[in-house]
């Protein structure tokens, strides 16, 4: 029945993979707080224009990939396709520019796109991210960049290739753009709608159209890298000083141009090589972001900032063979009473073993020692705690281990121990 299967391009995580979700962002997030990182949790719906202002009205993302309605009071709503202009809505709105220094966050959750559905590439999915705002440094690209690389490095990866480049300053996007129209006007009869519209819009964009990417006219365009003013190449070089200085390796990619309206000078991806199909898919994307506040409100705050796939990292995390942390060794503990008095006592005893982090299970409705029995099987326990009359009385339990089928007495007061080998 159709209505009971999930929606295209949705996922359930069940148990484990739930629990390597969590462990992907709680381990991003504990290396975003070394670099003084602060917690913000957005909403996951925002007005629209928040979105379609600052990604870019001819981006991929807000011309046919937005989850946009309206609510019954008649606003026009959208799921957060991405975490950057919500961040940016938030520090504009508290003001936070009005702070001297940095504003440095990370934020985490799920975003919402309306992709083709493909390996690696979902409707929903969820995106780590970091933003800093307040300086205009090439040391702070290099600390975002690095930052980035740490967090994939938590999890063993090391089959990701940084490619880096520079789109340049306004001056420089000024003069491209310009270059781009002129050469664009020439082949634009052979292109798709949406790059005729893009032509005078925002030229830029037709360099990403996913319907034209294998056009002769966009792989011999003209190159942002001859464009750039002398101010975007000595930025640029000190981040490329920068990155070798800190043994951070990269590749230099002229045709990186990221698909969304507000970067600036760097930008980068960390390219994912696997054998499987997440070959060649970014891991994280991000870059500098000059402009984008200033052309929210007016003041003039430098942005930069990256989100990584949470879904990609664990599957990469995956195929490496990382060890995840939540995953202990401790196999679960079946308390097994034999009357009715004694269930009420593995009651407490539960409570005891499970404050030292011990998975506790109990078969609820039956006191038959075969049902019980079963449950230990079912759950895989390796010590099955028998309590009965005597050990009720004394406090000291038969403890059988289902491995190597030995049974001992252990004392209340040494079982954790005893359980925990
Ligand atoms: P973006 O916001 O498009 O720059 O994407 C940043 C990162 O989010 C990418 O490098 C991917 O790891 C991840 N990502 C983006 N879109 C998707 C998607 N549709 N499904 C899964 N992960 C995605």
């Amino acid at each position: 029945m159709a209505i009971y299967q999930k929606a295209k391009g949705t996922q359930d995580f069940y148990d484990i993979d739930a629990k390597k979700m969590d462990e992907v962002c709680a381990k991003a997030a504990k290396v975003a707080s070394t670099y003084g990182c602060k917690y913000l949790k957005t909403p996951i719906f925002e007005h629209a224009e928040v979105f379609e202002k600052n990604v870019g009205e001819e981006s991929d993302i807000v011309s046919k990939e937005m989850y946009t309605f309206k609510d019954k009071g008649d606003r026009l709503m959208t799921l957060r396709p991405e975490g950057t202009a919500a961040v940016a809505r938030f520090f504009i709105e508290n003001k936070l520019y009005a702070n001297p220094g940095l504003t440095k966050l990370y934020y985490y959750g799920p975003m919402f796109r309306y992709e083709r559905q493909q390996a690696g590439r979902y409707r929903e999915f969820n995106q780590f991210g970091i933003e800093f705002y307040g300086q205009s440094s090439y040391l702070l690209d290099v600390d975002i960049i690095k930052c980035a690389y740490d967090i994939v490095r938590a999890f063993n990866i090391k089959n990701v290739v940084l490619k880096i480049n520079s789109i340049g300053d306004f001056n420089s996007r000024a003069n491209y753009s310009k270059a781009l129209k002129e050469y664009f006007s020439k082949y634009i009869d052979s292109m798709c709608e949406d790059c005729k519209r893009r032509l005078n819009a925002n030229p830029m964009r037709i360099l990403d159209c996913k319907v034209d990417a294998n056009n002769p006219a966009i792989k011999n365009a003209p190159n942002i890298k001859d464009y750039l003013t002398e101010e975007s190449i000595t930025y640029f070089n000190n981040v490329l000083k920068s990155l070798d200085n800190l043994n951070i390796p990269y590749v230099v990619d002229d045709n990186l141009v990221r698909g969304l309206d507000y970067y600036t000078d760097t930008v980068f991806e960390f390219i994912i090589q696997s054998d499987d199909a997440l070959n060649g898919l970014a891991l994280v994307a991000g870059g500098k972001y000059a402009n984008m506040i200033n052309s929210m409100c007016g003041v003039d705050v430098p942005g930069i900032g990256f989100a990584l796939g949470v879904e990609r990292l664990k599957a990469i995390a995956d195929q490496v063979g990382y060890k995840w942390d939540f995953i202990n060794d401790l196999k679960p503990v079946v308390i097994m009473a034999l009357d009715d008095e004694s269930k009420q006592e593995s009651m407490k005893l539960a409570s005891i073993l499970r404050a030292n982090d011990i998975q506790i299970e109990i078969d609820y409705s039956s006191i038959s020692m075969k049902s019980q029995f079963k449950l230990a099987e079912r759950v895989n326990a390796k010590y099955i705690i028998i309590i009965g009359e005597e050990e009720r009385n004394t406090k000291i339990y038969t403890v059988k281990n289902t491995e190597n089928r030995t049974q001992e007495k252990v004392k209340l007061e040494d079982l954790v121990k005893y359980i925990r080998g």
